[in-house]
């Protein structure tokens, strides 16, 4: 089959690599119909995820058609599913608290002491994101197996388009869980910093849960439109200082909660791709976190802090003062996406969520470098690439 695969920073390319087989009797194969490029798909792009290898499959957002089935999947062939990101056993002690990004089955065993070692507990399996996750092919690809396909994948109901139920598989989610961690209440002022898919999908998520007002910040002019179009109000940070805005929008008291949809960007999630390196004392201090101590700072006495965004080693000048004297409260972590998908199915097939408008660009799977290239480098206009298997390379 043809898939996109991993070969060093800025380098990937489609090559022909051997079909994927069932393996496990709960595995599924799925054939891809469709598959989105993800901002986290950029840190392996930029080479800063240790653990990647060459030929590695990328790929974490994608549905399709299920074509082949082990003896123990509850899939049936020719049912259209799609399929979480994070990689779930559904029976583990995590798993029977509904909280599926903390899987301990997924991530097999050899795999399991980096994270260990980084984060004091292993993280779980997750598709198309190097091997401290455990390795698995992603979904850039015609074809992917899915481990675990009783669990995971949600089956797509006939006459519902691919590009409306998609971001499914992390993005909405994502946003979603972001604004549930906010602890909004009706009339709350939310501040989102980022209007990424993630920052966009947690504005409209905010507004269903009843947020009065979303303040929306980036210094993309596209995106920030995006975000106005669902009601927010907009704050662009090279126009304006954003404390002084917030402050002054909210009456001197601050939002009652905010949220990071940004988070460590492209900088520094490790020093490099050396395993060695994570235990140096260099290692200390390299993640960006500026938006999380602006909000924290923005943040109203007793408010909640949402951080959605990503986060690999160790925060640089956290301002653990003001968090602890204004008593604020943090929530984060990766999406238990597992727990939100019949919810949010639902949600899109009553038309309570936009997912399509975020789609800038259609192209064939062959034309994935290319995706890769426009999206890391004219954020401005292209705000989510989807790449269809199907669809002939561009001339
Ligand atoms: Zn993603
Ligand atoms: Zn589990």
């Amino acid at each position: 089959m043809r898939a996109l695969t991993w070969h060093g920073k800025h380098d990937v390319r489609v090559d022909t690599v051997p079909d994927p087989e069932i393996i496990n009797p709960r595995d599924a194969i799925i054939r891809i119909t469709s598959t989105a490029i993800c901002g986290s798909d950029l840190h392996l792009y930029d080479g800063y995820i240790p653990t990647m290898k060459a030929g590695d499959i990328l790929g974490h957002e994608f549905m399709g058609e299920v074509v082949e089935t082990g003896a123990r999947s509850t899939l049936k062939k020719g049912q259209r599913v799609v399929v979480p990101f994070v990689i779930a056993c559904g029976s583990c002690y995590f798993c029977g608290k509904h909280q599926y990004s903390a899987c301990d089955n997924s991530n097999p065993a050899d795999n399991q002491d980096i994270s260990e070692e980084l984060w004091g507990h292993p993280a779980s399996g997750l598709f198309g994101y190097s091997h401290m996750t455990g390795g698995y092919p992603g979904g850039q690809a015609e074809y992917v197996r899915v481990p675990f396909s009783d669990v995971g994948p949600i089956v797509i109901p006939d006459g519902i388009d691919d590009e409306k139920v998609l971001f499914l598989s992390d993005i909405l989610p994502t946003g979603w869980m972001a604004a549930e961690n906010a602890d909004i209440e009706p009339g709350d002022t939310v501040a989102v910093w980022g209007c990424g898919p993630v920052g966009l999908f947690a504005v409209q998520s905010a507004f269903l849960m009843g947020a009065a007002r979303v303040i929306a910040i980036d210094h993309f002019p596209n995106r920030l439109a995006l975000a106005k179009k669902f009601g927010a109000e907009i704050l662009n940070y090279e126009d304006s200082k954003v404390y002084d805005a917030l402050m002054e929008m909210t009456g001197g008291i601050g939002p009652d909660a905010v949220i990071d949809a940004v988070g460590l960007e492209s900088h520094g999630l490790f020093a490099d791709n050396v395993l060695d390196q994570i235990k140096a004392t260099a290692f200390l201090g390299t993640e960006r976190p500026h938006v999380l101590r602006q909000a924290i700072i923005a943040c109203r006495k007793g408010g909640r802090v949402s951080v959605p965004g990503v986060y690999g080693g160790f925060v640089d000048k956290f301002p653990m003062g003001a968090f602890m004297e204004k008593g604020l409260t943090m929530k984060t972590g990766q999406t238990h996406v597992q727990h939100y998908l019949p919810g949010l199915l639902n949600a899109i097939v009553e038309g309570k969520i936009d997912t399509t408008f975020l789609i800038s660009h259609r192209m064939a799977l062959e034309d994935a470098p290319h995706g890769y290239d426009i999206f890391k480098n004219k954020q401005d206009e292209v705000t989510k690439v989807v790449l269809k298997p199907g669809l002939a390379k561009a001339a």
